[in-house]
């Protein structure tokens, strides 16, 4: 569009110039036809000039007729002569004129006029000039000459006339031409200007349209420039976050390596690259005719810790564990974490079993020594199962197997302790597996009961409460006690069905002795630490209590030590929800833990239940006749009732009573019993019943 109004502009100023020059052309012929009319006073000049030789001629005929008349004798030839030879001279003027005005005087015969003025002059100048042929004979010579100079004069006068008409004419179409040239000029000139006009309008309309398709191209080129720019810096983005997605995915990469053959907390290699490690010593042992010794290690008390001092001390002490462990280890040896606070060793090239022995009794001595964990010393030991390749076993899993069978035996035996795979070991091993199956299914089946044990006002002999205690009898193997099932059920979670079944059990069974009776009574369940880690509590106590109809201030739960050694806050608050309902709180094997007494102010605990370990030694360890009555006068002044738990004669009962322990709880005044059995103890008011009886009746 632009190239084609910048051609349409060339053309019109090219135009516009033609009409300049058009017009300058036009004034310069004009002008010239005007200097062409200036031609008229030459004109005039040589009709004068010829007017006067005519003239001339005249005067100088009639001077000579009456100067040589013959009549006339007088020689006077004044007059004659004077025009004569202005008639000369004016020939010698008209050969002049001739000569410039040829086209004009072509017509005058110059050669007669000065043929007859020469024979003029000579007759004129002969003696017999008088006679009367020579006077005929000059007349008729100026007659000639006056004929010659009148016939002129009308030719010319015609030929002058047409000459200046034609002139006229020319000048006039000349002036026409100049007019219509100018005239034409003109209308180009407006034609030109309308077009000129109108194609501005048009021209107008374009720029702006122009100006609007510049100004939008020049937004859509910013808008697309902007875009661009943000693409760009879009693209940048995406590949900085690419190349940080590619970094990281290399990152996890590693770490997914890192993952996949070591322990993310201790550093040690994991179960892959432990059983990587064992597959080449195995070979290597093949090939040299040498040992493998595979180690399965516990640490003692952990799970104790780690309930109390919380996770992240937990975290710690195996951290500080694992590397004691490496600084004894040889270099060709692994050690190896398999999750919680279970190690495995594998210790290559050995030759003889001392050595295993003494590497053994070297990570028992370093991990013996304090543990300075958050400002306090922890005392962890280890328990170790030790199996023997190619003698125990080929496979790896055998192996760890009977390691962890050792482990058991080494921990049973008293821990901080190792023990050689026997063959005894593997039969408990399996035993202790079929233990753990035989439970879920006990779970299942719901083959539970509870028998309840009543704890006696000490002084009026009256029923205070009664504690709930499980009993499991197994098909095949018959009465299990509690100590034997319970640390299994919380190791593998099933305390958590187990403990919410004995709640709704005790409350139910319970609510009918409550109603009952017109002295207050309170039903005492033990509860697991692994509960209150696992399970709102205070909310599950709440439904039971609805569900069963007990009131809370009839229901106490007996607490470990361990549960409020963690310094919880979401333990203290369920304990305070769980006292607020009106339940009792009760510390149970009190004095075999900590004993801190700081807990006792911090948690609302309303009883504490002292060991049966410290009972069975009154009157004989006078230390702890001592511990007793110390913890009795502590709870008296803290407001806290006691307990005494295991008491079997009546020298241990004799012994509370005398120090002020109001309630007594023993084989001495009744052994767990069933419901029903318990119904009848109540009715009768807790007159003695046959012990026997009550302690061998099963759930049935
Ligand atoms: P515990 O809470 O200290 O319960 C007292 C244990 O001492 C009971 O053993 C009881 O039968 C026994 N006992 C009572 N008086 C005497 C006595 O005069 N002499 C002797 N030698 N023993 C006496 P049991 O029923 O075998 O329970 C053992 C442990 O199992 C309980 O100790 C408790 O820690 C746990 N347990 C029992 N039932 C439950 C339960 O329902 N839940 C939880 N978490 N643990 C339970
Ligand atoms: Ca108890
Ligand atoms: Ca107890």
């Amino acid at each position: 569009m632009p190239k084609n109004s910048s051609k349409t502009s060339i053309f019109l100023a090219s135009c516009m110039l033609s009409i300049i020059l058009l017009s300058l052309i036009s004034s310069v012929i004009l002008y010239r036809q005007i200097a062409n009319l200036q031609l008229g006073p030459v004109r005039t000049e040589l009709v004068n000039f010829i007017n006067e030789y005519e003239y001339e001629l005249m005067r100088s005929t009639m001077a000579f007729t009456e100067e040589y008349n013959h009549h006339n004798d007088s020689s006077e030839h004044g007059e004659f002569t004077k025009w004569f030879n202005m008639l000369l001279s004016r020939y010698q003027g008209l050969e002049r004129v001739q000569k410039q005005h040829s086209q004009i005087f072509n017509r005058l015969n110059l050669n007669l006029l000065k043929a007859n003025l020469q024979r003029i002059q000579l007759l004129v100048t002969r003696k017999d000039i008088r006679e009367e042929a020579n006077l005929l004979r000059v007349e008729q010579l100026f007659n000639e000459l006056v004929i010659e100079t009148h016939q002129f004069q009308t030719q010319w006068a015609f030929q002058n006339e047409d000459l200046v008409l034609a002139k006229q004419k020319k000048t006039l179409s000349s002036y026409q031409n100049s007019v219509l040239l100018i005239l034409v000029t003109f209308v180009i000139g407006i034609l030109m200007v309308i077009y000129l006009f109108s194609n501005n309008k048009k021209l107008l309309t374009l720029q702006r349209t122009l100006e609007q398709r510049v100004y939008m191209r020049t937004k859509e080129l910013k808008d697309s420039n902007s875009h661009l720019i943000s693409e760009v810096q879009e693209r940048k983005k995406t590949e900085l976050q690419l190349m940080q997605s590619q970094l990281a995915a290399e990152q996890a990469h590693k770490k997914i390596q890192y993952q996949a053959n070591f322990d993310p907390l201790t550093k040690l290699a994991n179960r892959n690259l432990f059983l990587e490690r064992f597959k080449q010593a195995s070979i290597r042992a093949d090939r040299n005719n040498t040992f493998v010794a595979l180690l399965f290690l516990d640490l003692d008390r952990f799970k104790f810790i780690n309930d109390t001092l919380g996770h992240s001390i937990g975290d710690k002490l195996l951290q500080e564990a694992s590397s004691r462990i490496q600084e004894v280890l040889r270099a060709t040896d692994t050690a190896a974490r398999f999750g919680g606070d279970e190690f495995a060793m594998v210790l290559s090239d050995i030759e003889q079993l001392q050595t295993v022995d003494l590497i053994v009794s070297r990570i028992l001595k370093s991990l013996a020594c304090p543990f300075r964990l958050s400002g306090n010393d922890a005392f962890v030991s280890a328990s170790i199962g030790i199996t023997v390749y190619p003698t125990d076993g080929k496979d790896s899993e055998t192996l760890l197997r009977k390691a962890d069978s050792a482990m058991y035996k080494a921990k049973d035996a008293g821990r901080n302790n190792y023990q050689f795979f026997t063959a005894q070991m593997d039969i408990e091993a399996n035993e202790r597996r079929l233990l753990e199956a035989a439970l879920y299914k006990a779970v299942e089946a719901q083959e539970f009961c509870l028998h309840y044990q009543p704890i006696i006002k000490s002084k009026s002999r009256g029923i205070a409460g009664v504690e709930a205690l499980i009993r499991w009898k197994d098909e095949a193997r018959g009465y299990i006690p509690p100590t034997e099932f319970i640390p299994l059920a919380e190791e593998i979670g099933l305390i958590l069905p187990i403990g919410e079944w004995v709640l709704r059990e005790a409350c139910g069974t319970a609510v009918k002795w409550v109603e009952n009776l017109s002295e207050p009574f309170v039903v005492s369940v033990n509860v697991s630490s692994r509960q209150f880690q696992k399970c709102n509590m205070a909310e599950q106590i709440a439904g039971i209590l609805e569900e069963t109809g007990l009131d809370g201030k009839h229901l106490m739960l007996e607490i470990t030590e361990g549960l409020l050694m963690g310094d919880d806050q979401q333990i203290l608050s369920q304990l305070q929800e769980i006292r607020d309902m009106g339940i009792s709180l009760a510390i149970d094997d009190f004095g075999t833990g900590y004993s801190s007494l700081s807990y006792l102010k911090k948690y609302p605990i309303t009883t504490l239940k002292i060991d049966r370990s410290f009972i069975q030694d009154i009157d004989i360890d006078s230390d702890d006749d001592e511990l007793i009555k110390g913890i009795l006068s502590m709870a008296k002044s803290l407001n806290v009732s006691v307990v005494a738990e295991g008491v079997e004669t009546i020298r241990q009962a004799e012994f509370l009573i005398e120090n002020d322990c109001l309630l007594i709880q023993g084989f001495h005044y009744s052994k767990p019993m069933p419901a029903i059995e318990f119904s009848e103890y109540l009715q009768q008011g807790g007159s003695q019943i046959n012990l026997e009886l009550a302690a061998d009746r099963d759930c049935a």
